[in-house]
């Protein structure tokens, strides 16, 4: 193994394209007489010496198109990793020992597990910030060496000020995270609102049919992006949180149709979003009014929670299923996962929803709703 780098995407460009043309048309292999129309799997682990790259933790040619669609979606340079948590944490490893970390008291539970254990460890400080209560998040700014974004938030689905943090954050010199998960790049970009990376599970929509494990980092096309991506691609490399050809390959396969996936699953997420808060037995509905996921607190005896459980184990269509953004609905009492905050309610349940028709899954939610007596 050696210094080197994951070469540069080598396929045609589509910038000028609209998102949606971009994801159909982007990670292609070179137009020639009988070339195949979509890129190849590469299974290997070296390659022949002298060439751009030696071994294959360092690089894999079936990475780069997926690499290449999703940083052009977000308008920087995109590295994959094996999982998002992976991903998390090469963004993590770029804190100084002893650095300040402000991040979400609701973020996604395994980067809220992540901070507090190596706060724990006392290697960083963490400041727990409500991240849509903009004033407490500037407040907190003073001193801090990364500041970790997540809007929606996973599951409360929190909106942050992206554009005015970011700015606030970079006047006291700190780096801008923003895991990007659940918006995708169709729906927020964030470099574009100054963030210095941005973090995705694309085992979530990106990929989008609940079959891969894999994370992202987009990195800026200017100096200070190049930089972080270099080192990203470092703790990549030494860290061995690589993706297998076959994830990347399928990643690609799902990407192909994320707009399409996208617009039927936040029409669906809208209508059950007005159709659960006239229902009697949720007490609330999250819904931000835009994206695939909507969040509800169910009505119960004593706090709820047997309640929200029972109504996620009493849907047929509906599957009683961790994780988001694939094309079957998904749902899950939030609580039962260990490490989940406690500012998530013990009522409430998540809904992925995904793109099957939207009366089968209103008449599913409502009959497992009923059954609650
Ligand atoms: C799922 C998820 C992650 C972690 O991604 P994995 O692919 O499961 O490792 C990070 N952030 C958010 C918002 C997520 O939903």
């Amino acid at each position: 193994m050696t210094d080197q780098h994951p070469s540069t995407p080598a396929t045609a460009h589509t910038s000028g394209l609209s998102p949606r043309t971009h994801v159909v048309a982007a990670g292609r292999p070179r137009r020639a007489p009988g070339a195949s129309l979509n890129p190849p799997v590469t299974f290997t682990s070296t390659y022949i010496a002298d060439g751009p790259v030696n071994y294959a933790r360092v690089d894999n040619p079936t990475w780069t198109p997926f690499e290449e669609a999703v940083g052009g979606l977000e308008g920087g340079d995109a590295l994959l990793y094996s999982s998002g948590m992976a991903a998390v944490a090469a963004v993590l490893a770029l804190v100084p020992r002893g650095g300040v970390v402000v991040a979400p008291a609701a973020a996604y539970n395994g980067v809220v597990v992540s901070l507090t254990e190596a706060a724990r460890a006392g290697l960083l400080e963490v400041r727990w910030v409500d991240i849509a209560d903009a004033a407490g998040v500037r407040a907190a700014l003073p001193g801090a060496d990364l500041v970790w974004l997540e809007s929606p938030t996973n599951p409360l689905l929190d909106l942050a000020d992206l554009p005015g943090l970011t700015a606030a954050a970079h006047e006291v010199g700190a780096l801008v995270a923003v895991d990007n998960t659940f918006a995708t790049p169709l729906l927020q970009r964030p470099l574009e609102s100054g963030a210095d990376v941005v973090v995705h599970s694309a085992t979530k929509y990106l990929s989008g049919h609940s079959d891969v494990i894999l994370g992202l980092t987009v990195t800026g096309d200017d100096e200070r992006g190049r930089e972080l991506r270099t080192r990203l691609a470092r703790h990549r490399t030494l860290g061995g949180a690589i993706a297998g050809p076959m994830e990347a390959w399928l990643a690609l396969r799902g990407l192909r149709t994320l707009s399409l996936r996208l617009e039927r699953a936040c029409d669906n997420a809208t209508e059950l979003a007005q159709r659960l808060a006239d229902h009697p037995r949720v007490s609330r509905v999250r819904y931000p009014g835009w994206g695939a996921i909507v969040s509800i607190e169910v009505a119960g005896a004593t706090d709820g929670a047997a309640e929200a459980e029972a109504l996620a184990a009493g849907t047929r269509l509906w599957s009683n299923s961790t994780s988001l953004g694939g094309v079957e609905s998904q749902l899950e009492r939030r609580r039962r996962q260990p490490g989940e905050p406690e500012a998530v309610p013990v009522n409430l349940v998540r809904l992925s929803v995904g793109v099957e028709d939207v009366d089968d899954l209103w008449r599913d939610l409502e009959q497992s709703l009923a059954a609650l007596g």
